[in-house]
């Protein structure tokens, strides 16, 4: 008989690929060591050197390689015909007989390999020459032995085939975008994936066998721990929980999440590992925050108007007293002033709506930005005693392709924050500028400015200074977002710079483009 070590030298694995694609790389491996094993002790028991296993691909209807051993490329070829041979032997439930081939001169003799009547696969084995064919006796005693066999390679299949589902599942997992980890009835973590790692900042291997309310320390608004008194796992009862609250990541970072826990039992009524599902849902709550903001801020700016408007509609309205014209016409204007107002807060409004939808179209003509910049001067200057407004543009300044009208807001949107924000006056200045392919236009004040941390975030919409200086002033802070807007719908950049106390220069660029 051969050594196996003699074996082991010249065996070659054929992947498992052809016959179980997408295995887990571990798996196969591992799959292809048994079954170079049961081949290896196969070869060896019958006395051969060589020999090929190959399973049953009931799909395809044909037989594939699993593994082949004690042959080059040369001699798994010349037995590929073999297996070919085997098919309808296989059909017809026959044994498939020893063989020879005119190529191989050496014996072979084919095992089929069964399990409960069903064909699985088959193994021939190849003897050196000179020890002779294989004997009836030898046939019945590895017909036994091929029982053993076929199960054992069964069992392989069958574990590499759960494998490669737990594979599958695992990777779906692991790539999910939400967090999940499976905890155990003891609250033990058992498993934990990228997106839980990313939220927690707790690393897969310090999770895992940790309790879920240390990693996640689960509160609500109020702080209450959520994990103590309302954990759905320590109810013991199956369903579809829910749990929202705020967890506090490794950094210190506080994250706002969605819990959805799934609870469920065997067939034999014991619990099974929960699976719980955790969302990040800070952006939601940001937009919920900034919502109610607004709604707050909205609220706030129309009360005023109709606060004032209801005072003096309900004053002329009085029966017991009598009102000059002089009175009526300066209470009749203030309410058209408010009136106007509340029109103006409403389309600004539905205006910033419209433009958030990204429904906005331009109509783009030749447009002279200094004379726009100096009818808005005007404008302002009629506005405001305490201010003076002075436009500065060079003599050769390029005409631009640009919607006049949504400029004509931008400017006039700065130009209108420039004198809200310098209620002291001075001197505010719309300088305009070229540089290569574009066309640059400064507001400059001299007025309370805008502190660093909130320069950015000042274009946002409803963003407004937390400033006791600012927050006399009108305005629900859509005015920046809507030149914002504007400005990147012509194709250009609008920023601030500015020095609290000292005053603010906004400035906004716009390409040149094709000249008319
Ligand atoms: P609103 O003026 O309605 O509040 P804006 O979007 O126009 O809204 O401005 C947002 C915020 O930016 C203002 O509330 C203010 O805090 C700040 N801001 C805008 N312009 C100026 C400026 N020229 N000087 C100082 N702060 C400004």
């Amino acid at each position: 008989m051969s050594k196996k070590g003699k074996h082991a030298k010249s065996g070659e694995a054929i992947s498992l690929e052809e016959v179980e694609p997408s295995a887990a790389p571990a798996e196969e491996a591992d799959f292809q060591a048994k079954l170079m094993a049961i081949l290896s002790s196969t070869v060896d028991i019958l006395g051969g050197n060589a020999g090929i296993v190959a399973l049953w691909n009931e799909k395809e209807k044909r037989f594939a390689e699993g593994a082949s051993y004690g042959l080059n490329s040369g001699g798994v070829e010349r037995l590929r015909p073999l297996l070919k041979e085997a098919i309808p032997n296989l059909a017809t439930g026959i044994c498939v007989p020893a063989a020879t081939t005119d190529q191989v001169q050496d014996p072979i003799i084919a095992l089929p390999l069964q399990v409960a009547g069903e064909m699985i696969g088959l193994i021939y084995v190849v003897r050196p020459h000179l020890a002779g064919f294989f004997s009836s006796s030898d046939q019945h005693m590895l017909s036994v032995f091929a029982d053993q066999v076929a199960i054992s390679l069964q069992n392989a299949r069958m574990a590499s085939q759960l494998a490669k589902e737990r594979y599958k599942i695992e990777s779906i997992l692991e790539s999910s975008a939400d967090g999940i980890m499976a905890i155990d009835t003891e609250r033990h973590i058992l498993s934990f994936n990228a997106s839980m790692e990313k939220l927690t900042g707790w690393k897969k291997e310090e999770a895992i066998g940790s309790y879920c309310f240390k990693v996640l320390k689960l509160r609500d608004n109020e702080g209450a721990k959520l994990c103590q008194i309302k954990c759905p796992i320590t109810r013991g009862a199956e369903g579809f929980f829910n749990l929202d609250g705020s967890i506090v990541a490794k950094d210190g970072q506080k994250v706002d999440v969605s819990m959805n826990y799934s609870i469920a039992s065997s067939s034999n009524g014991a619990l099974l590992p929960t699976v719980v599902n955790v969302r990040d849902i800070s952006r939601l709550r940001q937009t919920e925050g900034r919502r109610l903001a607004l709604l707050a801020s909205v609220s706030h700016e129309l009360q005023t108007p109709i606060s004032i408007i209801k005072a003096y509609a309900s004053t002329l309205a009085r029966t017991d007293a009598e009102w000059s014209q002089q009175t009526i016409r300066d209470k009749l204007q203030a309410i058209e002033e408010e009136s106007d107002r509340l029109s103006e807060l409403v389309t600004k409004n539905l205006y910033s709506a419209r433009l958030e939808a990204g429904s906005l179209t331009l109509n783009r003509l030749a447009l002279d930005l200094p004379k726009e910049a100096r009818k808005v001067a005007k404008r302002l200057g009629e506005q405001t005693e305490i201010h003076r407004i002075e436009v500065n543009f060079p003599p050769e300044f390029p005409s631009i392709l640009a919607d006049p009208g949504k400029i004509g807001e931008v400017l006039t949107n700065l130009g209108e924050n420039a004198v809200k924000f310098s209620p002291q006056g001075g001197t505010i200045i719309i300088k305009g500028e070229t540089s290569g392919n574009e066309v640059s236009v400064t507001v400059a004040d001299e007025g309370i400015g805008v502190p660093l941390q909130d320069q950015e975030r000042i274009f946002e919409r409803f963003y407004r200074v937390e400033a006791s200086l600012t927050r006399p002033t009108q305005g629900i802070g859509l005015g920046l977002y809507i030149c914002k807007s504007l400005v990147e719908a012509h194709g250009g950049r609008i920023w601030v710079e500015s020095e609290p106390g000292k005053g603010s220069r906004f400035t906004f660029t716009l390409p040149v483009g094709e000249q008319r």
